[in-house]
């Protein structure tokens, strides 16, 4: 039986969890789940290419989207603005492709009151400490930043709750086999109604 519409996936979880990493080893996996690319007022980091991980946008472009209502949900992290484009996510929605939004936690909110028929998963590190290592590996931030992002981190842990399910991100391919498992349940579970 084929569903009528796609469903709209939420990854969310603290940064540095590996959210990027899992999204992308769902991408390669040809899974047939369309990746949602975020619009950012922050900088592109070395090989990051507008359009592809990131629309990259001035503060004043992003201000006009947020006044246009061309955002599903925006949230300001770390100084910088980050948004879901609203038109592609609903697009592939109705056209019966699922869709995955890898967002922070405030923005998964807002998506969760605007769209609770989408699925929320909450990617966790394995501890603490070992996202402080995985931030700091990343070697593309000051260690005032690290700082920050550690603080942020720990507030968002505190959002698991809210989520329909939590997958522990020790090793990417298993996070990756526990996503589409999860992907695959909620369609039986669709075809149902
Ligand atoms: P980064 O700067 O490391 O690429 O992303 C910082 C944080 O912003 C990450 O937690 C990432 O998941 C989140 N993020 C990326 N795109 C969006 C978006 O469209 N909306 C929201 N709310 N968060 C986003």
């Amino acid at each position: 039986m084929q569903d009528e519409k796609g469903i709209l996936i939420v990854l969310s979880g603290p940064a540095g969890v590996g959210k990027g990493t899992v999204c992308n080893a769902l991408r390669e996996k040809n899974t047939g789940i369309e990746y949602s690319v975020s619009a950012t007022t922050r900088e592109p980091r070395a090989g990051e290419k507008d359009g592809v991980n990131y629309f990259f946008k001035t503060k004043l472009e992003f201000e006009k989207m947020i006044e246009d209502n061309r955002l599903l949900e925006w949230a300001k992290y770390v100084n910088n603005y980050y948004g879901t484009p609203i038109d592609p996510v609903l697009d592939t929605v109705n056209n019966g492709k699922d869709i995955i939004l890898e967002i922070e936690v405030q923005g998964a909110k807002k998506v969760k009151e605007r769209y609770p028929e989408g699925i929320f998963i909450f990617l966790m590190p394995p501890s603490l400490s070992e996202l402080r290592t995985r931030i700091t590996e990343r070697g593309t931030e000051t260690q005032d930043l690290i700082n920050e992002r550690m603080t942020v981190a720990q507030e968002e842990l505190e959002m698991m709750e809210y989520y329909d399910y939590v997958v522990e991100n020790d090793q990417v391919e298993y996070a990756v086999d526990r996503i589409r498992s999860i992907v695959t349940a909620e369609h039986c579970k669709r075809e149902r109604l």
